[in-house]
């Protein structure tokens, strides 16, 4: 049996005391919750965050971070200065980052090895563009991006990924995909993971569904047998995210 798990993408929003107000009004509300839940929050609320969520169940990740360990790179993050602050969960190869920074599979591989060495959970995002899902070419990009982002990771590091299926059109959009559509790519992520890992981990990594979700749809989504949970992100500003961690 799978734990389901919950992050909060809260993108560019929020600024530090405002960070502080949201996690104040959620810990009680979620903090006894059956998923795992993370806040994913901008870099300059992480301090903030972990100040707020020490002794409780609720971890904090960040959104993005550099593969390389330091050096000249002007405003960058590395996984060090992440992990010092009680990061637990770093997103990874998001779409907005592959859309507006320039992000690849490639680049999303050398993150995902620089995490797991430093103990980052990475959340790695894939997902397929309108067009590419209008082409019939979905599963195909998808398993793709999956095979790259975790080439040369070990079987005992795999496990502990979490893998967010997020379709670029439904991000941000409103148009959720169908819970059909959504466990189709889910499965067949599994499947990719079963090919390049085996049965027993393919069994046990866990894999989200983002995009557009919300307290409405939040639950006919996780009756899905291969969604174990949710990237969120606009619905994951307000207290009513606490309505998609305790959906019924
Ligand atoms: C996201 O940013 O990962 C996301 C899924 O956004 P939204 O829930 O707003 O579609």
């Amino acid at each position: 049996m799978r734990t389901k798990i919950i992050a909060g993408n809260w993108k560019m929003n929020k600024t530090p005391s405002e960070a502080v107000d949201l996690i104040r009004s959620l810990i009680p509300l979620v903090n006894d919750s059956d998923p795992d839940v993370v806040f994913c929050v901008p870099f300059v609320d992480i301090p903030y965050a972990s100040e707020e969520l020490k002794g409780t169940n609720i971890a904090v990740g960040a959104q993005n971070m550099h593969w390389e360990e330091k050096g000249a790179f002007t405003g960058e993050i590395s996984a060090d200065m992440l992990y010092e602050l009680g990061v637990e969960y770093v997103i990874i190869g998001h779409s907005e980052r592959r859309q507006y920074f320039a992000e690849t599979d490639e680049s999303v591989n050398k993150k995902v090895l620089t995490a797991l060495d430093h103990e980052l959970i990475p959340i790695v995002c894939c997902g397929e563009t309108l067009e590419q899902r209008e082409n019939g070419d979905t599963l195909d990009l998808v398993r793709g991006q999956i095979e790259k982002a975790f080439e040369n990771v070990s079987a005992e590091d795999a496990a502990g990924i979490i893998i967010a299926y997020e379709p670029i059109w439904a991000i941000g959009t409103g148009k959720v995909a169908t819970k059909e559509q959504a466990e189709e790519v889910c499965a067949y992520i599994r499947l990719t993971i079963r090919d390049l890992y085996g049965e027993e981990i393919a069994d046990s990594i866990r894999i989200q569904y983002g995009g557009s979700v919300n307290p409405e749809n939040a639950s006919e989504l996780f009756s899905m047998p291969d969604i174990d949970g949710a990237l969120v992100g606009g619905a994951s500003l307000k207290v009513d995210f606490a309505d998609i961690v305790n959906y019924k």
